[in-house]
């Protein structure tokens, strides 16, 4: 049988990172990747957004991570020449009562060390973006956005480099732990089974349906999967914005926001659909919910400006009645399994902190 230091399964950004990771740090590293090439499934869609950590429960990995991977990712793109753009992003309060939030929000976001948040008036809000309705604002000069793709094949190419192996069309079938080992069976078009030291389970959507088929695995902590459909809608209007802007969140999600792309094409979106399968298909009747939501901080969106674009699913681990979910990584630690390594619930902000998260897989496989 063959033997190698590390199987990482999944190549999204975060199994990407890992791969990287561990790679870097010398360990011989194999990546099982189900589907044709990398980052095909969530890492290929979400908002491309370089979150600043405003939101997230303080102290929980997501508060941790989305701060310090965002200061690695930007040191990141600016070490490979990866396109990303530090644009900011106005939280927009469009009425007294939301305003009165705005000051627990940079309380919020100043605990979990976001410290350059800005307070503007109407006023100062609309002197850096004139077309907004808006009685006070937040700005978040950290927030950027990312060309992920170039991201995630500069992340390919460094764990290569580092000597990482990649199997595409290669789907974890079943494996085994024994003995401080792991016995891994990958199918596809061919199947091999392989001995590890490190199993990391990066499988994305995928992730609890892997931790499943490995033998020893305790099934009791396995999260129960929940899907929450994220759509898009983009806009043929011209939208006279240079920062990303959002509403003061609502309950159960963060309002329809405006993204925008490198090339400063707006899109809208995601809002919160709980699914029970995977459907990538936006709902046109979508955006009539879209349309008031947007016109609260845009007054002058025109009547058939946006179109039903894409969607993405939110890897849940929670069921639609909790309000929030951490980032779920286990070790030997937590479930005794030697040598296994369980990523779940890396729903937003997982592109904006990959490097910090494979640095904290990095620490609990002793690279
Ligand atoms: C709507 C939406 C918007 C988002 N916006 C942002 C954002 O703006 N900023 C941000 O920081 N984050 C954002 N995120 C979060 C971010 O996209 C994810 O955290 C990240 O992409 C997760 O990467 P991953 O590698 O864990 O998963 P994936 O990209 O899904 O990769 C998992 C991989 O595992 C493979 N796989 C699954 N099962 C198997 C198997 N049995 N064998 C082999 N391979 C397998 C899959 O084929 C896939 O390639 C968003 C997420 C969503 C859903």
């Amino acid at each position: 049988m063959d033997k190698v230091d590390c199987v990482v399964v999944g190549a999204g950004v975060i199994g990407l990172a890992i791969a990287r990771k561990l790679a870097q740090a010398g360990r011989e590293v194999i990546v099982l990747e189900a589907a044709e090439g990398i980052g095909t499934v969530t890492s290929s869609r979400n908002s491309e957004v370089i979150h600043a950590g405003i939101y997230y429960k303080a102290g929980s990995l997501m508060a941790r991570m989305c701060v310090s991977g965002k200061q690695a990712l930007y040191a990141y793109c600016r070490d490979h020449g990866i396109p990303h753009r530090n644009c900011g992003k106005l939280i927009v309060a469009t009425t007294p009562k939301e305003t009165e939030k705005l000051q627990s929000i940079r309380a919020h976001a100043e605990a979990n060390g976001v410290l350059d948040m800005q307070t503007l008036s109407g006023d100062a809000a609309r002197a850096v973006e004139p077309a907004l309705n808006c009685d006070a604002a937040l700005l978040s000069p950290s927030t950027g956005i990312i060309d992920s793709h170039a991201y995630m094949l500069a992340l390919r190419g460094d764990a290569e480099e580092g000597g990482a192996a990649f199997a595409f069309y290669t789907p974890l079938i079943r494996a085994k732990a024994s003995a401080g080992k792991i016995e891994v069976d990958a199918g596809g078009d061919a199947p091999m089974t392989i001995e590890c030291d490190l199993f990391v389970n990066a499988a994305g959507l995928g992730a609890p349906a892997v931790a499943r088929s490995i033998e020893g695995m305790p099934i009791e902590l396995i999260p129960v999967p929940y899907l929450a459909k994220g759509n898009y809608f983009s806009c043929n209007a011209r939208a006279p914005f240079s920062h990303l802007i959002y509403p003061v969140p609502e309950p159960g999600g963060l309002g329809v926001h405006l993204t925008l792309d490198l090339a400063g094409q707006a899109r809208f979106g995601p809002d919160v659909e709980w699914v029970d399968a995977i459907d990538y298909a936006v709902d046109p009747a979508r955006a009539e919910r879209f349309y008031p939501a947007i016109r609260r901080y845009w007054p002058t969106l025109p009547d058939g400006a946006l179109m039903p674009s894409y969607s993405g699913m939110r890897p849940k681990i929670v069921p639609p009645a909790v309000a929030s979910q951490d980032f779920l990584i286990q070790s030997p630690r937590d479930h005794g399994v030697a040598g296994l390594i369980n990523l779940f619930g890396i729903e937003s902000p997982g592109l904006t902190s990959s490097l910090a998260i494979a640095d904290y897989v990095g620490e609990l496989a002793g690279v």
